[in-house]
Order: C-alpha cells, then sequence, then structure tokens
C-alpha cells in the first residue's frame, strides 16, 4: 500500500483529498505545517508527498528546497498544490525539486492519474534491483544486460533506454517523454534520436528473440511489452 503525505493547512482540503485517496487504497498522514511534516517524515517513509504551497510558516515551496536539499534520495517525490496558475509559478515550483504540479481546483481524476504517474515514475528511477522478463535481464547495480545470464553488448544509452522500458512496462511512451527520462537535460539530442537508438536496441534483441517487446505505437510512440502475444522465443 502506498503511503501518502498530504501537507496542507486547510482542514477540508486535507478531508476532500482523504475522501479521494483512501478508497483507492492510498494509507494518508496529514500535516498542517512544515514542523509536523519534517517529524512525520523522520519517523516514516512516504511514496509521495502533496504539498501546498502556501503554509503558514516555512511555505511549501521553501519546505520543498528543504526536503530535496537535505534527503536528496530518500525524499519521497512531491506533487505541488497550489492556486497559483501562472506559467512563471509553475516553473518555480517544479525548479525546487517538485516532481509535479497540480492547480486548484483539481479534479479528482486529474490528481489520481498525476499521483499513480508520479509514484510509478518514482519507482522505476529508483529501482536498483536486478529485472527479468523471458530471459532479457539488466542489472542496475552494474549497469549490464544479460540475455539467460549471458553478458549482452551494449552501450550506455542503448542500456539506459532499456532499463527505462523494462521499468516502465506496458505503458506506451511518446519520443519526447521518452527523451526526459532517458536522456534528461542533454538538450542537444532530438526525437529522432529516439528512434536510432530504438532500432539499435531492437538490432540487439534480435538474436534472442526479445525484438517483438519493444513495439512501435502508431501515432503516440513506443512501449515494451514483456511478452508479445504468439511470440516465441528462439533456441540460443
Ligand atoms: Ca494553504
Amino acid at each position: 500500500m502506498h503511503r501518502i503525505l498530504i501537507i496542507e493547512d486547510e482542514p477540508e482540503i486535507r478531508e476532500m483529498l482523504r475522501f479521494i485517496l483512501e478508497p483507492k487504497g492510498f494509507h494518508i498522514s496529514e500535516a498542517d505545517n512544515a514542523q509536523d511534516a519534517r517529524r512525520l517524515l523522520s519517523r516514516q517513509t512516504y511514496d509521495l508527498i502533496l504539498m501546498d504551497w502556501m503554509l503558514p510558516g516555512r511555505s511549501g515551496l521553501e519546505l520543498t528546497r528543504e526536503l530535496k536539499r537535505k534527503t536528496s534520495l530518500n525524499s519521497p517525490p512531491i506533487i505541488m498544490l497550489t492556486a497559483k496558475a501562472a506559467e512563471s509559478d509553475k516553473v518555480m515550483g517544479l525548479d525546487s525539486g517538485a516532481d509535479d504540479y497540480i492547480t486548484k481546483p483539481f479534479s479528482p481524476r486529474e490528481m489520481l492519474a498525476r499521483i499513480k504517474a508520479v509514484i510509478r515514475r518514482s519507482a522505476g528511477d529508483n529501482l536498483e534491483t536486478a529485472v527479468e522478463f523471458a530471459g532479457l535481464g539488466i542489472d542496475p547495480a552494474d549497469h549490464t544486460a544479460n540475455i539467460n545470464g549471458a553478458p549482452l553488448h551494449i552501450s550506455p544509452a542503448e542500456y539506459r533506454l532499456l532499463h527505462f522500458f523494462m521499468t516502465h512496462p506496458n505503458r506506451a511512451y511518446t519520443r519526447s517523454q521518452i527523451l526526459d527520462h532517458v536522456w534528461g537535460d542533454e538538450v542537444y539530442v532530438d526525437e529522432r534520436t529516439v528512434d536510432v537508438h530504438i532500432r539499435r536496441l531492437r538490432k540487439l534483441l534480435t538474436p534472442s528473440g526479445h525484438a517483438p517487446s519493444i513495439q512501435t505505437v502508431r501515432g503516440v510512440g513506443y512501449r515494451f511489452t514483456p511478452s508479445p502475444l504468439n511470440h516465441e522465443k528462439s533456441s540460443p
């Protein structure tokens, strides 16, 4: 069960969030100021923080900066909640280290979708354990890939792409989303780069029969499907 910490000073909004999230199986904790939030964070790990921007005392923006600075790796992802809708505010919120941004009033559906996306993303990004699907394996500890245990000779870029797909399976991503995840702030790469690396990755995975797992989704981008239908592994 995912734990969410709501840091918000308005009781009505906390109550509404609880009302939306608890039936979906989330475990909710609440704080109405930065000090209480710190105390809860020191005792318990959370999968996500919903952070109100305007808190009495230390603001949500300042608290976000503080958390991201102090416990860089252990700090859970943060979604900022605010009535501020200006572009510059969104940029400031994200620059503070927030992972996403939701403006009030928000729809429950959008809220849930954003929460699930952020949690899934952070689980995938932080995954340090080896992953294996149908004989295709990656080991994030030493950035290697293997086919039935035999090392696969793979470049760092193809490894990162494969790691992204294997930790985010069964969902279509656009080229631009893949760029963001895999290449981050290397701004000189463009969307065609994704196609080039997909082509190379498929070529690498062809001899073992794993290439069909990387599917082109028309009009969208790409999706990794661990076991495509009717896909039979060729013998090694
Ligand atoms: Ca507030």
